[in-house]
């Protein structure tokens, strides 16, 4: 009935505006008229005609239909605009896929992140009403600060495609070559902190590794083992165990060795940090390689910093006009605060060796920071035959081998060099063709080392 209405049902008399003024009742009705005039005959008992309509009269009834033919033009129009619209998104779409996948043209740009800043811009209210606005100055969020490794410092208000939640301060990422904007974050292949420190999770030396030293060990453990270990008892007695030690004495006495069989005993995670590799080019980055250490440390607690060669920035302070002199002094003031800092955690040990405490600054040494010091002399004879005999542990060695007897012609030899004896009297039996070392051998090799320490260097101690 409807179908037949509409050339007649004058647009021309009913005014568009009469649509929003009734939305409710049209729109109600919508399903109503439908379902009269076209689903009536199918399931007319599924939706009762209201009264008012049944009661309505033709007229009534023919000026609804015509709101209602109104109504589905205007939707009709709005449906042709969405379509409209949507294809035009599309478009845009596209265009911006095409605009990022040209953007994304390998090769990236490596950079770092530097920071991710948190901007609230402050919106000048009073600017000029129709003047020119940057959006990207008004934009909110989250902004990042990154450093290319062509050595510019970039601040992008815009991050680009890798969310800023996803972002760290020191992440490699790969950015555009023009625009700067962060397309990928790279894999890290280490731990960038890692980079002025060696990291072993596990040392596996053990006391029986070490040749006499008895008396340090056990100052050492009473230092750093026991706190760790028995933190409770500590707790009871009230005492606060020391931060760490210093070690002191000649080169190849052993120190790193005591600290590595330290960290093993006790499970912890064993961080060292050479001294000469602190003082590095730029004004600070020293200073941050120490923070670095201590932070790593916190993260893999239990954990023991070995810091070797402590005097390459442990001098005492002097005044000085030259900036590498203030920049290594400085990164040693950083040290001093590390130590003053992580008092709380007594799962974070200090040992530190050096071969010159005498030229150690103070303030290193005052109680509460490395107040246990530990001398490590140049091994006795006994000691000495024991070193021999633990560094050819896995030699074949003879049975008339006497290490007492060589121990008597080593005087003033180091570890390191007792354990170079070992190896030369190998390479002295390996040239004779002997399948097992003998006394003489070890002979062979006191007499090459001891050459050249001859023309060898000065020790200090
Ligand atoms: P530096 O001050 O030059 O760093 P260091 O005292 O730390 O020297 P280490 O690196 O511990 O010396 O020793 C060097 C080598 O000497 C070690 O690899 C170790 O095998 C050997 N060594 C030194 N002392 C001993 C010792 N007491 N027992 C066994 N081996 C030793």
């Amino acid at each position: 009935m409807s179908d037949a209405q509409p050339p007649n049902g004058g647009n021309g008399d009913q005014p568009p505006a009469g649509n929003p003024s009734q939305p409710g009742p049209s729109s109600s009705t919508v399903a109503v008229a439908d379902g009269d005039t076209k689903m009536a005959p199918a399931e007319p008992e599924e939706e009762p005609l209201d009264d008012e309509i049944l009661n309505a009269s033709i007229d009534e009834i023919q000026t609804r239909t015509r709101l209602l033919e109104n109504d589905v033009k205007v939707m009709r129009s709005e449906h042709m605009r969405l379509m409209h619209e949507q294809s035009s998104k599309r478009d845009m779409i596209k265009d911006n896929s095409d605009k990022i996948k040209q953007n994304k043209m390998l090769p990236y740009l490596v950079g770092n992140v530097v920071e991710i800043l948190d901007i609230d811009p402050d919106v000048d209210e009073d600017s000029e009403e129709g003047a020119n606005v940057d959006l990207d100055a008004r934009r909110k969020g989250k902004c990042a600060v990154i450093k290319t490794s062509t050595r510019q410092t970039i601040f992008l208000p815009l991050i680009g495609l890798v969310p800023a939640e996803e972002l760290r301060p020191g992440d490699l990422i790969g950015v555009n070559k023009d625009s700067y904007l962060v397309l990928d974050k790279l894999p890290a292949e280490y731990d960038s902190r890692v980079k002025a420190m060696e990291v072993d999770e596990r040392p596996t030396e053990t006391y029986t590794d070490i040749g006499g030293l008895d008396k340090q060990i056990e100052e050492l453990v009473e230092a750093i083992v026991l706190p760790m270990q028995q933190e409770q008892k500590f707790k009871n007695l009230g005492i606060r165990p020391p931060k760490g030690a210093l070690m002191y004495g000649p080169p190849g006495t052993g120190k790193t060795l005591l600290a590595r069989a330290c960290a093993a005993q006790t499970n912890a995670c064993y961080l060292k940090l050479a001294g000469p590799s602190l003082v590095q080019m730029f004004i600070g980055d020293g200073a941050k390689l120490v923070r670095d250490a201590f932070e790593l440390a916190k993260e893999k607690a239990p954990a023991i910093i070995f810091i070797d060669e402590l005097d390459a920035i442990g001098t005492k302070r002097f005044d000085s006009d030259k900036s590498g002199d203030r920049e290594v002094q400085r990164t040693m003031l950083e040290l001093l605060n590390q130590l003053d800092g992580f008092s709380s955690d007594e799962r974070i040990k200090v040992i530190a060796a050096t071969n010159r405490i005498d030229i150690l600054d103070p303030a290193l040494l005052r109680s509460g920071r490395l107040d246990r010091k530990i001398e490590f002399p140049l091994p006795n004879e006994e000691a000495r035959a024991r070193i021999m005999e633990i560094h050819s542990r896995k030699m074949a060695v003879g049975p008339n081998v006497n290490f007492e007897e060589l121990a008597r012609s080593t005087d003033e030899m180091n570890g390191a060099q007792l354990k170079a004896v070992c190896v030369e009297a190998g390479m002295i039996a390996l040239r004779e063709g002997a399948t097992v070392l003998d006394h003489e051998h070890f002979h062979g090799g006191i007499q090459e080392v001891q050459a050249k320490k001859k023309n060898d260097q000065f020790y200090f101690s």
